[in-house]
């Protein structure tokens, strides 16, 4: 395992005792560079642009600067952080319980959609930092279940996708207009296009950045491989052939755990019925199954109850399970960011691992190489074995 860690340790960051202890306690020992880098800005008030690339900590980073923030004397929510997808919320949610295991009385939860509204309203009685997605947490302000009143610190992770055009800009927008005039704003993420820049104006004055390795996005640890396959005139049929090579690849490489990546959920869902039924157990997660359902699907992949989980671009971002060792894109996605997020699962922390991009002949190949060109990838066609040691 090569880890990306720094040569000095937590300690050196002059955190408080018990936000110390908890990452000790967590495991985390030496804080990687943009641990190292952005904590010590983010104690010290600053708005900060936080770019580095997935798999290196970045949610040790807000996670750390909001536990060393907290009044834990007050049971007012001074902390509100936000996530593009659910999953992403719950996750983050685990990490801070986590680091925050050594601070006594504190109060973490999560809020997001799909989830019953009175369970919320109570745990918001006292809530000193509240994770959620924009949705649920627009709601619950305009409830008056939560008061922003006394929020000094404001966090959105995966923030370019947050306030991607059209997607949730809107919600946070007004969310960011409910809460006080004087805090402090954070903003996370692995790929930072220049509309992010733009649309960060108008939440922060005079942002600090902090960004790694801004032009080489690769990961240290992941092999990136393509498979072309061929075109058929009939979509099931293309289908068909890419679920052979996949059955094939899953029978040949000693991966620990997989994600598979379809553009579409209607063939996800498929995909995972093929592979159950031809002998490899997989479970399925896209937008359109409820949220106990998919809350579920994570927990199993997290829990290693599942070996293969298959996805729609849900699950693309932010999703941290640290056996996963390979990720197949079934399907080239049709941007160069959701390139990086998707392979990005395998891979972390300076994990070894290895990605597969199945593409057709033609449009899709043509895609792929318009990515790799884009992200200066070392893309390789996939060998006939994988060579030992590679994960
Ligand atoms: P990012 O948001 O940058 O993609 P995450 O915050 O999800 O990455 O962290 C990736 C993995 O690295 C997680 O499994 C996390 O537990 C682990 N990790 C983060 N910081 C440390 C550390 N300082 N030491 C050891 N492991 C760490
Ligand atoms: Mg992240």
């Amino acid at each position: 395992v090569l880890v990306p860690g720094g040569p000095s340790d937590f300690g050196s960051l002059l955190l408080s005792a018990p936000v110390l202890a908890g990452l000790e306690a967590a495991g985390f020992h030496r804080p990687s560079p943009v641990q190292l880098k952005a904590i010590p800005l983010g104690r010290c008030g600053l708005d900060l642009i936080v770019q580095a690339k997935s798999g290196t900590g970045k949610t040790c980073v807000f996670s750390t600067i909001a536990l060393d923030a907290v009044l834990l004397e007050s049971p007012a929510t001074q902390i509100l952080i936000l996530a593009p997808t659910r999953e992403i919320a719950v996750q983050i949610h685990a990490v801070i319980t986590t680091i925050g295991i050594k601070m006594e009385g504190l109060e973490c939860h999560v809020f997001i959609g799909g989830t019953p509204l009175n369970q919320d309203k109570i745990r918001l009685k006292k809530c000193h930092i509240a994770v959620g997605s924009p949705g649920r947490i627009k709601q619950l302000i305009e409830l008056d279940y939560l008061n922003t009143a006394s929020i000094r610190l404001f966090i959105l992770d995966e923030a370019d996708k947050l306030l991607e055009e059209g997607s949730f800009q809107e919600q946070i927008n007004w969310i960011y207009s409910s809460l006080p005039a004087n805090k402090q704003v954070l903003a996370v993420s692995a790929t930072y296009p220049e509309s992010l820049a733009n649309a960060l104006t108008r939440y922060m004055r005079e942002p600090t950045f902090v960004r790694l390795n801004p032009t080489d996005p690769s990961l240290v640890g992941l092999k990136q491989y393509y498979k072309i396959v061929n075109s058929h005139p009939l979509p099931h049929k293309t289908f068909e052939e890419k679920t052979q090579h996949l059955q094939e690849l899953f029978s040949k490489i000693p991966f620990n755990q997989a994600l598979v990546f379809s553009n579409l959920h209607s063939r996800a869902q498929h995909l995972a019925e093929i592979l159950t039924s031809r002998g490899f157990p997989a479970e399925c997660i896209s937008g359109n199954m409820n949220q106990n359902q998919r809350l579920d699907a994570m927990a199993k992949l997290k829990q290693f109850h599942c070996r293969v989980l298959i996805s729609t671009d849900l699950t693309s971002r932010g999703i941290d399970a640290e056996k996963v060792n390979l990720v197949v894109n079934l399907d080239v996605p049709l941007d160069w960011e959701t390139y990086m997020h998707r392979i990005g699962r395998a891979g972390r922390f300076g994990t070894l691992g290895l990605s597969v991009t199945y593409c057709c002949r033609g449009e899709e190949e043509n895609m792929m190489m318009k990515i790799a060109q884009k992200c200066n990838l070392q893309l390789l066609p996939l060998p006939e074995s994988i060579p030992p040691g590679m994960m």
